[in-house]
This record gives structure tokens, C-alpha cells and sequence, in this order.
């Protein structure tokens, strides 16, 4: 075993293969892999081997499709088999709104590549002769589909980095991870030690316990999973026969089964509700090739559906059940990227579907190790949307409800029980005896909308019960002032003698003068945007910022790997230390002026100004600015005063007539100034000239800015997309995000979010098109289930297009 390498990829699953194999193939071949055991020695050797281009997030999904293409590409380079069968497969919905589930999946594949088609029961039961179609409503026929052998694509992937110069030692345990004080670490193994660049956690069913050697406690839990093999079955043998190809896969979500051929039978396999976790707190080394015991009444009530669906299962025997242990984040996606605060240590866990996604994990891994960037929007598998927040018993409730909401649908309106009311601030009981309707955001319940007694959200695809209280809320912003709690954003403060000129590199804007705030793009080397902030000077060297809140870890790993090593800065992300409200409307001004004896009038206090001022009795950091673009003001105050504050509001607004307002309504206000928003519209894909964001670009600033000069080039070339706000004739539903903009027949663009703007009484879709057609105003049509809506672009904001009200 060599002493030292670049790389060392710890674990010999599919991942770490796929992880080791994109390395080499991307040029670092000075890596090796250490395996405990035999390579598939985890999770990885007893998997049913299916593989899907599906997935909720269609960044994911585009990564499941590039891993499905890459399988020939790597059996050729290795010279392995990897027994892939693309045998296609059918989708099946039992109810009208899995069905409209199902439409909207089509609908995305249309602009991701995928080759999806609606089709009647009585079509799927043609395509998979063993579905009775009376159980059915619709499917979607899916080309992609298939299965492999996963032991075969492990050992392909070994095969094929090892030709490229990778090293994989077998039986090699990674005892202890030690940093050493020049940067590099340690991987301390039975056999001896290799010094190492960059370590990678491939750990798979162990990957806590890698973490922990590291001092991290991952948010990853293994689950026990079951499907069974049937006896050869004669239905299958006659399908075989007749049609000379296999029985192609199904998905059966309100079954909530998968299933497929195996040799002469069926495999079935099911996320049951009654689901278990496998060693809930640590993973023993001993674990090997084995199986867990069978327990057929856990899987019982999805089987008793599933011979209901596929009567010919009633008919044949079970020739062998497998149980089997593998990991899940709280939210199913894998865990992948750099880890914050330990630099050169990669994570690469988490990942629930191997076969599917391996392929993609490896590839923005290995991108990501290389050249600084993944290469692709992997936000929805970062391991940087958790926080430390996401504690053990946190990801055992969330993992556990994950499990078995595996095919479940989730209504754009569904909020999830498990997991709740981890973080809340001081007026969270308060807010509740209003009537709010809690949401979730970075561990932090936020109110979303104010329901009155005995109104509750109806889960829906279209507009539901709240939609008439959100437009009430809208209603006093714009006619009166609202109060909307805003301590979900990310907040950072920032100091030191090198703040400055770290900010001016940092951040493309002009930084602002003291007193003064501005927005802030972020980019990234390549010119793509990385953040979007509100930048506040303070004054006195101290600078504030406000950002997403579920991107705090994501960027504060971004900030802390461009801090200089001299200490002349310092960045804290404030979290739950700094609360915040907002106040915003018309009559947002006189409220404040009743509250504080600081001049607020509108020349002392200029759109865009910071202060510090008393609010009551207590002291406040006040920023004239709304993200409702209402005449408005965001409050941050330490928590101990936040309850003072809100009832010193409620109280003096009694007059104003003052109502409160969640984030359902901040989104529909927001809509109809075209706002976009991170995670959203601004995403690390797009420049700042495609987001619409360049004219908060200081590109002729002293500062060499990080991206200047991909920025530069953005704008001399003009870039590929433009984001463009539309109007919908939609009638009693609105977008969510991701449906396809379809122009002159042909499908232009995506949605990246939307919804009703009730002030201005139209359904707004905000998403990207080809510069080529951003100009037209008519011809577009946006899809929404399964229908095509007119839908025009909307160029000026439908709210104070010229800013009186705002800037006022
Ligand atoms: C019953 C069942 C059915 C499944 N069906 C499917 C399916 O149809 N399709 C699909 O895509 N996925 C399926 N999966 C999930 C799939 O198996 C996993 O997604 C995949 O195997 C995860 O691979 P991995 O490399 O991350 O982890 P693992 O396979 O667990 O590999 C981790 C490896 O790291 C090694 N290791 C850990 N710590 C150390 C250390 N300190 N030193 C050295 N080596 C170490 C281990 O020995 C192990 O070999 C199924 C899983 C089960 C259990």
C-alpha cells in the first residue's frame, strides 16, 4: 500500500467505486480506495438492482440519467458485465391525483430529455401483462427503466479506475482520520497509513461512523428494507414466449411497490409504514455479507395491494425473502459535497439509490474535488442543507417518515409532521394563537399563513382553503400594513480590519456607503451566481447581511474557504441570535413613527437606509426595505426582545388595522414585483445577466471581484437564458415550480417558481427561456396539469412598476 496519495476514497460500495472511477477518469489518478472488506461489502452486494431516471428534484434526475448512459460506457473501459437490462417500465396511479402527480413528472421530463408518455391502464396493462388495469386510473410509460447486477457495476466501475492508474486495497479498514497541522490528513488503517490531500466518506452503511472519526455527526440512518423473489411463474414464462423480451418494471405508488422480473419469476419490493431502522446508533464493524430476518407482517398490507394489483402474484409461491439495511438522509437525498469547516473532506453518503444515482454522485464529486464546482446544480443533494440542527434524533423521525412516504405524493401544500417544532423563536405561541399555519425552513418553523378557526390546509394540486386568507393577508399590505415574522433569513455579521476589501472581492456590488444597504450578488469563478444578499455597512468597520436561510451552511462553507488565514476578517452566521420582523404597506411608516422617537419620516429615513433605533423599549437594527416592494422595514432584534416588539406593534397597529401576513402571502406579494428569490430563480447555473440581476453588478468596480471576468464575458456575449416573469390563464390552479414553458409548440424553458399574486389578481410564473425568444411578449404557453395555458410575459412588475410606493 503506497504512503501517500491525493485522494483516498474510503469504502468499496457502489459509490466509492463511482467516486474513484470519475477521479481517474477526470485525470487525478494518484487515488486509492480502501475497502474494509470485499468490494460491495455494504449495503451495495444484496440490492435489487433497479434503475430509474425519476426523481422529485429534476437536478437529481438529470444525474440518474447520466448514470443509467454511463453503465455501457463503463462495461466497455472495464471489461466487466454489469447485466444491465433497459427494459423500460410503467408508472402506475390508482387515483385521479396521483395521476396529476404523474402529468407533472411528465411534464419536467420534457425539458430534462426523458422519454415519458401518458398512457391509459388498459396501454400499461399491454406493456406489463400482469397489472389488472381495473385497479388503475393511468400510467406513464417510461423508456428508461431497468435493472442490473449491482455487484457487476461495482466491480466495473473498480475495474475501469484501476486501468486509468487508481489503486483499490481490499481489506483495508480506515481506523482513525487525523489533520495534521499542514493541512493534509491521515488515514489510519490496519495495514498502516496513507497521508492524503483529500478524503472521501464513501462509508455507506458506516459512513457515521467515518464521520465521527472526523468529530461529525451525520444526519444519515440506515433503514431495513425487504423484497421478495417468486417461484418461476407460468404468466411469465408465456410473456417471455410470446414476446421474446422481458416483463418490463412497474411502479405501483399507491401500492406503494416496485417490481420487476427475476429469472423465471416476479421480485417485489415495498417501503412499508410499519418501517424499522437498522443499529439506530452506530453500525457494527462485524456487519458483512448478511441478511437481516425476514419479517413478512411488516410487508404484509403492501403485499395484500400488491396481489390485489398483480393478480398472478396469488397464484405462485415465494421462493425467498431479502432483508437488507441501507442509509437515507432526512430527506432521501444523498449527502454529497465538501464538509464546512474541514477542508479536503469530501462527503459521498447517504445515497438510498445507488444504481440510479451513483454514476451522477461520482461525477459531481469528482468535479467538485477538481475543478472547485460541481458542475451541475446539485443543491437538492448538498450536504450543506443540513446544519447542525439536524441532530440524531431529528433524521431517525424524518428518515422514518421519508421511508415510508417513499411513493406517497406531497401536495404543494403539505407540510410534514415528523421532525416539527425543532427550532422556534420567541413568538412562536403567540403567532400560533393567531391562527398561523406553521411551515418548516432549515429546521426553523415559519408561519406560513394565518387560518382562522377551523380552517386548516386541504392538501391540493389546485388553490385551496387558504387561498381566499392569503389573499386577506396580501390585502392589508397593500391597503394598510402587515407584519410578517422574518427570522428565517440567514444572517451574518461581518468584521475586522480586512472586511472591506475581502467584502469587494467577495460580493459583485458596489459595497454601500455607511447607513446604506444594497443587494449583493455572489458569483463563482465561472461567473454563475452563488448567492444573492441584502449587504448593510454599519458603519465602524461592522457589516451585516441577510441572505437565505436554508443556504446558511452553504454559504458560509463558500465565505470561510475565501477568508484570508491572517484573521483580518471575521464572518459569524448569527442564526437564531438575531430575530426579525417586517413591517410593510402604505401606512407602514406611520406605524413606525408611533412605536420610536427616531425620526422616520421619509428624507431622515431614505429607502434603503440602516439604523439603529429603539422600537418600544428595546434596541433595534432597522433596514428600509421589503421584499414585499411595499413601502416596508425588516427589524432585527435579539430574541429576548422580540416578543416586546411584536406586541408593541400589535398593539399601536390596532388603529392601522394592522394584519399579519405568512410567507404564502410574501410570496404572492413578491410574484407581482418580479422578485426572484434563491434556491429559486437564482440558483449557481445561472449568470447574473441571465437572472436579471446585473444591473446589482459593479462590473467596472477596482475590486477584481471573484467571477469579474466570467461576468465581463457574460455580459459581452449575453449568456444563454434570460429569467422572465409571465402572466397565466390558469384557472384554479398555479404553478409550483418546474412545469415546462412551451413556445411556438415547442417546450423553450422551465418554471422556477409561482403562484397567485392576489393583489394584482393574476397567476404569475417566473422561468427561464432562451435569450433567442426573451424578448417576444406572446406565444408562450406554460404547462400545468397536463393542460397547456396562455401565458403572456409579463416584462414590467404588475406592483409599482415605477417604485413610487417603495422608494417613496
Ligand atoms: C434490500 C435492498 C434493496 C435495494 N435495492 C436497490 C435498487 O433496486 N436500486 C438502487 O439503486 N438501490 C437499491 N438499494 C440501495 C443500494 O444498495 C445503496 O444505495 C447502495 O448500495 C449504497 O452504496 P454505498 O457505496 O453508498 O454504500 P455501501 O454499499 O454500504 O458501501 C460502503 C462500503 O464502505 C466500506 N467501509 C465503510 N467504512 C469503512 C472503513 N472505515 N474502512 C474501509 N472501508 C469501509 C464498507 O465495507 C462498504 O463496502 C437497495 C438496498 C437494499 C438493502
Amino acid at each position: 500500500m503506497k504512503s501517500h496519495a491525493q485522494v483516498v476514497v474510503i469504502g468499496g460500495g457502489v459509490v466509492g467505486c463511482s467516486v474513484l472511477f470519475h477521479l481517474a477518469r477526470h485525470g487525478w489518478t494518484d487515488v486509492v480506495l480502501l475497502e474494509r472488506d470485499e468490494l460491495t461489502s455494504g449495503s451495495t452486494w444484496h440490492a435489487a438492482g433497479g434503475m430509474h431516471t425519476i426523481n422529485g428534484d429534476p437536478n437529481v434526475a438529470k444525474l440518474q440519467k447520466y448514470t443509467i448512459e454511463l453503465y455501457k460506457e463503463i462495461e466497455e473501459l472495464s471489461g466487466q458485465a454489469t447485466g444491465v437490462h433497459v427494459t423500460g417500465g410503467v408508472l402506475l396511479a390508482a387515483t385521479e391525483a396521483r395521476m396529476d402527480w404523474l402529468r407533472g413528472v411528465v411534464a419536467k421530463g420534457r425539458y430534462l430529455g426523458l422519454d415519458l408518455e401518458e398512457i391509459s391502464a388498459k396501454e400499461a396493462a399491454e406493456l406489463m401483462p400482469l397489472l389488472d388495469p381495473k385497479q388503475f386510473v393511468g400510467a406513464v410509460r417510461n423508456s428508461e427503466d431497468g435493472h442490473l447486477d449491482p455487484s457487476g457495476v461495482t466491480h466495473a466501475y473498480a475495474k475501469a479506475a484501476r486501468k486509468l492508474g487508481a489503486e483499490v486495497e481490499r481489506f483495508t479498514k480506515v481506523e482513525d482520520i487525523v489533520r495534521r497541522e499542514d493541512g493534509m490528513w491521515r488515514a489510519i488503517t490496519n495495514k498502516g497509513e496513507i497521508v492524503t490531500e483529500h478524503v472521501v466518506n464513501a462509508g455507506g452503511l458506516w459512513a457515521r461512523e467515518v464521520g465521527r472519526m472526523v468529530g461529525l455527526e451525520l444526519p444519515v440512518l440506515a433503514m431495513e428494507h425487504m423484497y421478495l423473489i417468486t417461484e418461476d411463474m407460468p404468466e411469465v414464462k408465456a410473456w417471455n414466449d410470446k414476446t421474446g423480451s422481458e416483463i418490463i418494471h412497474a411502479v405501483d405508488f399507491d401500492g406503494e411497490l416496485y417490481l420487476r422480473q427475476e429469472r423465471g419469476g416476479m421480485l417485489m419490493g415495498t417501503y412499508e409504514k410499519a418501517n424499522k431502522p437498522w443499529s439506530e446508533f452506530s453500525t457494527p464493524w462485524n456487519f458483512g455479507h448478511e441478511l437481516l430476518e425476514p419479517d413478512i407482517d411488516r410487508i404484509a398490507p403492501s403485499l395484500e395491494v400488491g396481489f390485489r394489483h398483480f393478480p398472478a402474484f396469488q397464484n405462485t409461491g415465494i421462493k425467498q425473502i431479502i432483508n437488507g439495511p441501507f442509509t437515507f438522509a432526512p430527506d432521501g437525498n444523498p449527502l454529497v459535497g465538501p464538509v464546512r469547516g474541514l477542508p479536503g473532506f469530501w462527503s459521498a453518503c447517504g445515497v438510498m439509490a445507488g444504481f440510479s444515482q451513483g454514476g451522477g454522485v461520482g461525477l459531481a464529486l469528482a468535479n467538485w474535488m477538481i475543478h472547485g464546482d460541481p458542475g451541475a446544480d446539485i443543491w437538492a443533494m448538498d450536504i450543506s442543507r443540513y446544519g447542525d440542527w439536524a441532530s440524531m434524533r431529528y433524521t431517525n423521525a424524518k428518515v422514518r417518515e421519508n421511508y415510508s412516504r417513499r411513493f406517497s405524493i406531497r401536495f404543494p401544500n403539505e407540510e410534514l409532521p415528523a421532525g416539527r417544532g425543532l427550532k422556534t423563536t420567541p413568538i412562536y405561541d403567540l403567532l400560533s394563537a393567531k391562527g398561523a399555519q406553521w411551515g418548516v425552513a432549515y429546521g426553523l418553523e415559519v408561519p406560513l399563513w394565518y387560518a382562522p378557526e377551523g380552517v386548516k390546509d386541504e392538501f391540493s394540486w389546485r388553490r385551496s382553503t387558504d387561498f381566499e386568507h392569503v389573499a386577506n393577508e396580501v390585502r392589508s399590505v397593500r391597503e394598510g400594513v402587515g407584519l410578517s415574522e422574518i427570522s428565517s433569513f440567514a444572517k451574518y455579521r461581518v468584521k475586522g480590519q480586512g472586511a472591506e476589501a475581502w467584502l469587494d472581492r467577495m460580493l459583485a456590488c458596489k459595497l454601500p456607503k455607511p447607513g446604506r444597504m444594497t443587494l449583493a450578488p455572489m458569483l463563482k469563478e465561472d461567473g454563475k451566481l452563488i448567492g444573492d444578499f441584502s449587504l448593510a455597512n454599519l458603519g465602524n468597520g461592522e457589516w451585516f447581511i441577510a441572505g437565505s436561510g436554508i443556504a446558511e451552511q452553504y454559504h458560509m462553507r463558500w465565505f470561510e474557504k475565501h477568508l484570508p488565514a491572517d484573521g483580518s476578517v471575521v464572518i459569524e452566521a448569527v442564526g437564531q441570535k438575531l430575530t426579525g420582523l417586517s413591517i410593510a404597506g402604505p401606512k407602514a411608516r406611520e406605524l413606525l413613527s408611533k412605536v420610536t422617537h427616531a425620526d422616520v419620516s421619509a428624507d431622515a429615513f431614505r429607502f434603503m437606509d440602516i439604523k439603529k433605533l429603539d422600537i418600544g423599549m428595546a434596541p433595534c437594527l432597522v433596514g428600509r426595505v421589503s421584499y414585499t416592494g411595499d413601502l416596508g422595514y425588516e427589524i432585527w432584534i435579539e430574541p429576548e426582545y422580540q416578543r416586546h416588539i411584536f406586541q408593541t406593534f400589535m398593539a399601536a397597529g390596532e388603529e392601522f388595522s394592522l394584519g399579519l401576513f405568512g410567507s404564502r402571502a410574501l410570496n404572492a406579494l413578491r410574484l407581482e414585483k418580479n422578485y426572484g428569490s434563491w434556491a429559486r430563480e437564482y440558483r449557481p447555473i445561472y449568470g447574473p445577466l441571465e437572472a436579471g440581476l446585473d444591473r446589482f453588478v459593479a462590473y467596472g468596480k477596482e475590486a477584481d471581484f471573484i467571477g469579474k471576468a466570467a461576468a465581463l464575458a457574460e455580459r459581452k456575449e449575453g449568456g444563454r437564458l434570460r429569467l422572465r416573469a409571465f402572466v397565466m390563464d390558469a384557472v384554479d390552479a398555479d404553478v409550483i415550480g418546474d412545469e415546462p414553458i412551451w413556445f411556438n409548440d415547442e417546450v423553450r424553458g422551465w418554471v422556477t417558481s409561482g403562484g397567485y399574486a392576489h393583489g394584482a389578481k393574476a397567476s404569475v410564473a417566473m422561468g427561464y427561456v432562451p435569450k433567442e425568444i426573451a424578448e417576444e411578449m406572446d406565444g408562450f404557453e406554460i404547462e400545468l396539469l397536463g393542460k397547456r395555458h396562455a401565458a403572456r410575459m409579463q416584462a414590467a412588475p404588475l406592483f409599482d412598476a415605477n417604485q413610487g410606493r417603495m422608494r417613496g
